[in-house]
């Protein structure tokens, strides 16, 4: 899922698409545009691919056009292969939605505490069915992207106790030696706080998608 990738590059026309990919990866801040996937992320070499956003089966005039090639997952490339709405589904609202021109989340479509993306319009269902945005792995990935996300909460709110009891220890240790007991005690809560920091930033390990 993305907030939306607006073109800043204007490389010089080319007629094999293909060497457009250093400025689509960048482009796209090294994502796939419609599942939010980073190459980082990925485990194998090749887990990414030029997208013709519309096909290039059906509109072969538009093989080379800069802003018709997205970076994509190659998942997502596979789910959304040629298809295209007609025009009696444009007219009903079924469409994609543009990564480039809005993000899916927000008007379209909201994400559940599950994981699961669910829409608001004709066109981000027609998005999210076509693209099968509700792979386990992009399910799973979002899951604990939120959970992630509560944990970091609840880090931050320990860590503001933390200093605050600091903050109200730190006079007494001058007249009274058992502050020392009591220091000793937040000090230990810190270091619980430390342990939930490391588990917050281990990578996420999610299992691969199943075949499209
Ligand atoms: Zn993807």
């Amino acid at each position: 899922m993305n907030d939306g990738f607006k073109r800043r590059l204007l490389p010089r026309p080319r007629s094999d698409y293909r060497l457009y990919e250093p400025y689509l990866r960048s482009e796209f801040r090294f994502r796939c545009c419609y599942c939010g996937m980073h190459e980082s992320a990925a485990n194998v070499a090749g887990a990414f691919e030029i997208e013709h956003f519309r096909p290039k089966s059906l509109f072969a005039h538009r093989t080379t056009d800069y802003d018709n090639l997205y970076y994509v997952c190659v998942d997502c490339n596979r789910c959304k292969g040629a298809v295209w709405p007609g025009t009696e589904e444009q007219a009903l609202g079924l469409e994609f939605v543009d990564p480039c021109k809005e993000s899916l989340v927000g008007k379209h479509a909201e994400v559940l505490s599950t994981g699961e993306v669910v829409a608001k319009t004709p066109a981000g269902a027609y998005t999210i069915g076509h693209i099968r945005l509700n792979r386990r792995r992009l399910v799973n990935q979002r899951r604990l992207s939120i959970e992630q996300g509560l944990a970091f909460g609840r880090m931050c709110s320990e860590l503001e106790a933390i200093c605050d009891r600091i903050r109200k220890i730190a006079p007494l240790l001058v007249t009274n030696p058992k502050a020392v007991g009591e220091l000793r005690r937040v000090q230990e809560r810190l270091d619980a706080a430390l342990v939930l920091t490391a588990n917050l930033w281990r990578p996420l390990k999610v299992p691969h998608d199943e075949a499209p």
